[in-house]
């Protein structure tokens, strides 16, 4: 067995992400005896909760929930203060989770990994860092993020502006004061629903620059009720077997009901009923809302209606009002008084659509219209909260190349092909957490995270029992599961919106739904049979003679 220290050149699996994703792994392979090493390009541990410090983030999933179940003494000792804990407490419960398990002296900070190459005679992988290392591995595991690459936004005369530009996803550690400043913020996704209302309690005046309007739904954060706590400790174990059988991958009151089973009076009873408790709720409200555009519109005038009732200004309300894509086929945001921010003097709304932004001046944006000149609005700070390069961005970025030195960013040209979202057809001992094809970024991410670490460490351990030393998806079993993935979404309204699931935030990137559709539960059952089965549609290859 190898070991893994600094200096180790052999290792059973390098894993790359330090994130939640990366670290459980880190936990479960040491559970089985094997020797991994962690490389994340981050000065610490924690991911999404290292890096996106932007005033306001805060998890939009119960903390309760969105927390790791695989360790009930961990459970016990951790204490959440909100429903929806800040960020800053995530990243308080990464550090602690690193230290509890003493994870820190298998994980390497500040090193990227920027090469993974597959030597089939081996049946061994060769890493390569950003710092010169190079590391055999049997496995290599990504656990790189699928919301960890921001996309590129050169709009021209970035270089030249005076004041500062940050970026919601790279957020400086000191945080920023806005006292004073005239702030513009370019992007209205969850990132800047979560933080425009805070920046414009601070700043002197906010404009806020709006491309495409999404659907927000209040969250109703709040201090974690001491009953809440009761009962789910009380329950806990119960809870959490059921939360794995959810669509979600968390509780939100799934009902079977169709939106046109029951009366309108009773449609908006049950929508308000949701609304009022806030979050995700209203998702459950009826089981249509996701297939049916006539369904659909009616949760969508519902929230239209909402937004009209909280903006004071009717032409601010009907822009904030998303138009051309059902409601929830963007990610859905969940907001603490967002649309009532539109009503302070100090902010305003500029629609991108018809005065798209020119560039960036010295002195701030510069918009155009189509038949006069443009505006020219001055900023001390500017804002991007422009989004990432989903799901693909960070394995794109890596030079990974399976057999025969095929690269999987020209495997994936035209999108991402994998077998359960977990590995990828001639790319041997390659697995990726929450990866294309998988429920992932629909779902609560720990719940999803949690269920692919669980599914690889039992494969690994699968291969050490029965003396293999490679897996590798087949080419059929491949193309089945994308046919499916692909099946499934069709059946959705999701396609019909321009959204990052979609790929359609990064310029030239194919047009492909990136996640699985079909809910957490039903998959969590067809990778469990999957692997019942002996790995179907799997090839197990022993040791190379
Ligand atoms: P990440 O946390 O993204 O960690 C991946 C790590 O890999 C990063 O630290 C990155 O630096 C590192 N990395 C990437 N490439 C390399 C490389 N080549 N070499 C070395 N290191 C590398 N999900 C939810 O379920 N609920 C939420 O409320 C929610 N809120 C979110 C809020 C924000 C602002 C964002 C951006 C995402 C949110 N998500 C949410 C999704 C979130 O990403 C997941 O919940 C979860 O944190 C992902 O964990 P991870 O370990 O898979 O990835
Ligand atoms: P996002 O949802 O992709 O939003 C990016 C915003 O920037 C969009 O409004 C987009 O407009 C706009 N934009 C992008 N490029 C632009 C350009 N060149 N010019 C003008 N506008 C531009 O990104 P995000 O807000 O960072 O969120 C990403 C995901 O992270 C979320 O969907 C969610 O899964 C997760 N997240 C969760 C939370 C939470 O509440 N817990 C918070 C933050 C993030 P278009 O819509 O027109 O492209």
């Amino acid at each position: 067995m190898a070991t893994a220290t600094a200096q180790t050149t052999s290792v059973d699996a390098v894993i790359v992400g330090a994130g939640f994703a990366g670290m459980y792994m880190l936990h479960r392979l040491r559970g089985l005896g094997l020797a991994a090493q962690v490389f994340e390009a981050g000065s610490g541990v924690g991911g999404t909760w290292f890096w996106n410090r932007y005033p306001g983030a805060r998890v939009d999933i119960r903390s309760l929930e969105y927390s790791f179940s695989f360790s009930p003494e961990l459970e016990d000792e951790w204490r959440w203060s909100e429903r929806y804990a800040p960020q800053a407490e995530l990243l308080r419960y990464a550090e602690h989770v690193a230290d509890r398990f003493d994870l820190r002296r298998n994980i390497s900070l500040n090193t990227r990994v920027t090469a993974a190459h597959y030597d089939a005679a081996a049946q061994r992988w060769d890493v390569r860092t950003d710092d010169g290392t190079t590391v055999s591995a049997r496995y290599v595991i990504m656990a790189t993020g699928c919301l960890s690459v921001p996309t590129d936004v050169d709009f021209a005369g970035i270089a030249d502006f005076a004041g500062r530009i940050y970026r919601t996803s790279q957020w400086p550690h000191e945080g920023v004061d806005f006292s004073g400043q005239r702030v513009g913020i370019i992007g209205t996704g969850s990132s800047a629903i979560q933080s425009i209302p805070i920046i414009a309690a601070q700043a002197s005046q906010l404009t806020v620059f709006q491309r495409t309007p999404n659907y927000s739904v209040p969250a109703h954060n709040g201090p974690l009720a001491p009953e809440e706590v009761a009962d789910w400790t009380a329950n806990r174990t119960a809870y959490r077997a059921a939360i794995k059988l959810t669509p979600g991958g968390f509780f939100n009151e799934p009902r079977e009901t169709l939106t046109f089973d029951e009366p309108p009076e009773a449609q908006i009873a049950e929508l308000e009923r949701r609304w009022a408790i806030g979050g995700f709720q209203i998702l459950g409200a009826y089981a249509d809302m996701g297939i049916d555009p006539v369904a659909n519109k009616v949760t969508a005038d519902f929230a239209a209606a909402k937004i009209r009732a909280l903006v004071e200004d009717p032409a601010v309300a009907d822009l904030l009002t998303p138009k051309d894509y059902p409601f929830a086929t963007k990610r859905l945001c969940v907001d603490s008084n967002y649309y009532a921010t539109f009503n302070r003097n100090n902010v305003r709304l500029v629609d991108l659509k018809a005065t798209p932004i020119e560039c960036i001046t010295p002195a701030g944006i510069r918009t155009m219209t189509k038949d006069s000149g443009g505006e020219d609005f001055s900023f001390d700070a500017i804002v991007l909260a422009t989004g990432f390069d989903a799901m693909t961005g960070a394995l794109d970025r890596i030079d990974i190349r399976g057999r025969d030195g095929v690269r999987l960013k020209d495997r994936w040209a035209h999108g991402p092909q994998t077998y359960l979202g977990l590995m990828v057809a001639g790319f041997p001992n390659l697995f990726t957490i929450t990866g294309p094809g998988s429920p992932s970024v629909l779902s609560n991410m720990l719940t999803s995270i949690e269920q692919h670490v669980d599914w690889i460490a039992d494969c690994l351990d699968h291969l050490a029992r029965h003396q293999q030393a490679s897996i590798e998806a087949s080419p059929e079993a491949e193309a089945a599961w994308v046919d499916h993935v692909n099946d499934i979404a069709s059946q959705t309204l999701y396609p019909q919106a321009n959204s990052w699931y979609m790929g359609a935030n990064v310029p030239g990137k194919p047009r492909q739904f990136l996640p699985y559709a079909g809910g957490v539960g039903v998959y969590r059952e067809h990778c469990d049979g999957i692997a019942a089965r002996g790995y179907e549609g799997f090839v197990l290859q022993s040791a190379a003679a």
